[in-house]
């Protein structure tokens, strides 16, 4: 009868306020920009790889 509350409940325990090395910068070799030590991934947000949702299996491409 309570299967919304069940779902909500958060897995993995409790996670430890872990920050990430300071004074790292983007690993793109030609930008310098500074990551937070919150940013646990190794580009700004910039040059982070970006996973684009498939729109039902079509990708729409400019043609120039
Ligand atoms: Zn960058």
């Amino acid at each position: 009868m309570t299967d919304g509350l069940k779902a909500s409940q958060i897995k993995g325990g409790i996670r430890p306020s872990k920050s990430f090395d300071q004074g790292r910068v983007c690993k793109d070799e030609s930008c310098s920009t500074k990551l937070s030590i919150y940013n646990k991934r190794d580009h700004c947000f910039n040059h982070a790889p970006v996973k684009y949702p498939r729109v039902r299996g079509r990708i729409l491409q400019e043609t120039a």
